[in-house]
């Protein structure tokens, strides 16, 4: 595997953006590798929330006066842009802003699960979902009679496809993939699976939590019905998740959450419920955070999403190289830079991860340690645990090396 030379972008430059990684633990300048939990904010970002609520703040849809006017505006054109970035051409109709991912897969699950399905009839998973879309299926497959099932993975770490052939069939209503698994890595076939979903008249959600902050995303383009992920994960604030969803089946499905804004009329003996997006967004929305994670989507475009992909893998790459050179070290997942998001999962052996994580954390290198929500995996895998270094815009090959020279740091001190 040959590394290329130089940053596909101007690292320094963006680091200037983001204050925090200033910080300093012991003299230790902080190493951020914990950005598939949750990336950092730039000033633009935080000056975005900060700007609102000096100059906008007020409740949106309620108000003719001049600030709820204003945030009404600023709001529903966030729906748009968030739209638009991930190539869904209805806009805001099809641009539901949710707490995050998870609540994402709540909403479908609630509102589209426990009214469609029933006895006999099958949701698809696979064995790298994250929990919030593995436990959501079972509780709903739980109160109406369906059967979960799962797409087996193969050595390397990817989806099985030909299981995947096998197990949506004619009795599969919904098939639920992660587009980029947040412990391998893995980056699955969504597009195929879409297909393969359609053939049988079931739908397709899709996971893209670790996909959409990383690489360019075109919703329409997979063919996905229902596309999910969160601001925090993409330079945005936290509290904020977008639901995308074709026009026609959110039209037709019920609503999740009842109350105030997703009304159209209320009469004593029931309501009608008010147009998209709105219909899903019950009580006052999350307006600030709408807002700025528009600056935040606003801020990844400027860099471009193609450029935001190749630096992934330009760090990616190094980091599996540098932790191949050690014959202690298990690397999990697709094992090339450009089949993978950008993220290691990891394990030294005879060292638990947290215990190596903590050892990172005394040279002030974040990594994340644990089952990343992902434990029917990780029993896959016959691990309780793994290490994970996950990367992003701001991130360098010098910093890859300081992970490395304390990952030897636990092996001296394990040894
Ligand atoms: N799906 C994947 C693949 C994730 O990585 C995560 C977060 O780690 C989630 C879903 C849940 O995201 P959130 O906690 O923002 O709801």
């Amino acid at each position: 595997m040959g590394i290329q030379e130089s940053a596909p972008l101007d690292v320094e430059r963006v680091r200037e953006d983001f204050p925090i990684l200033e910080r300093e633990f012991d003299s230790n300048q902080l190493v951020y590798l914990d950005n598939a939990a949750t990336t950092q904010t730039p000033n633009q970002v935080i000056d975005a929330i900060g700007d609102y609520y000096r100059e906008t703040n007020a409740n949106v849809h309620r108000g003719i006066h001049h600030l709820s006017q204003e945030a009404s505006i600023a709001y529903e054109e966030a729906h748009d842009t968030l739209a638009n970035f991930v190539g869904a051409s209805g806009g805001r109709e099809e641009m539901v802003f949710t707490k995050n991912t998870t609540e994402a897969e709540n909403l479908v699950a609630y509102a589209w699960g426990l009214n469609e399905l029933g006895e006999g009839d099958e949701v698809v998973l696979t064995e790298m979902e994250h929990h919030a879309s593995l436990v959501t299926w079972q509780q709903i497959a739980k109160r109406t009679g369906a059967t979960v099932r799962y797409i087996g993975i193969t050595e390397e770490g990817e989806l099985d496809m030909d299981h995947a052939r096998d197990l949506i069939g004619p009795d599969t209503r919904m098939v639920s993939v992660v587009h980029v698994s947040n412990a391998l890595g893995t980056i699955n076939p969504v597009e195929e699976l879409a297909d393969l979903a359609h053939e049988q008249d079931a739908l397709i959600f899709v996971d893209g939590a670790q996909a959409v902050p990383n690489r360019p995303v075109d919703v329409e383009a997979i063919d996905a019905d229902f596309y999910a992920f969160s601001g925090h994960k993409m330079a945005g604030p936290t509290g904020i998740g977008c639901l995308y969803g074709k026009k026609a089946i959110l039209e037709e499905m019920e609503p999740f959450l009842y109350g105030g804004d997703m009304i159209k009329k209320v009469t004593f003996e029931g309501a009608k419920w008010n147009d998209l997006p709105w219909k899903y967004e019950a009580g006052t929305p999350l307006i600030a955070q709408g807002i700025a994670l528009e600056r935040a989507v606003e801020y990844l475009e400027g860099i471009g999403m193609e450029r935001v992909q190749a630096h992934e893998e330009w760090v990616t790459e190094y980091a599996l190289e540098r932790l191949t050179e050690f014959d202690d070290i298990e690397i999990y997942g697709p094992q090339k830079a450009e089949n993978r998001g950008g993220l290691v999962g990891f394990n030294l052996n005879g060292v638990h991860a947290h215990d190596l994580a903590s050892i990172m954390n005394d040279h002030a290198v974040a990594i994340r340690a644990g089952d990343h929500c992902t434990q029917p995996l990780h029993d896959v895998l016959g691990t309780a645990a793994s290490a994970r270094a996950s990367f992003y815009i701001y991130n360098t090959r010098e910093e890859i090396d300081r992970l490395v020279e304390a990952v030897d740091d636990a092996r001296q001190l394990f040894a």
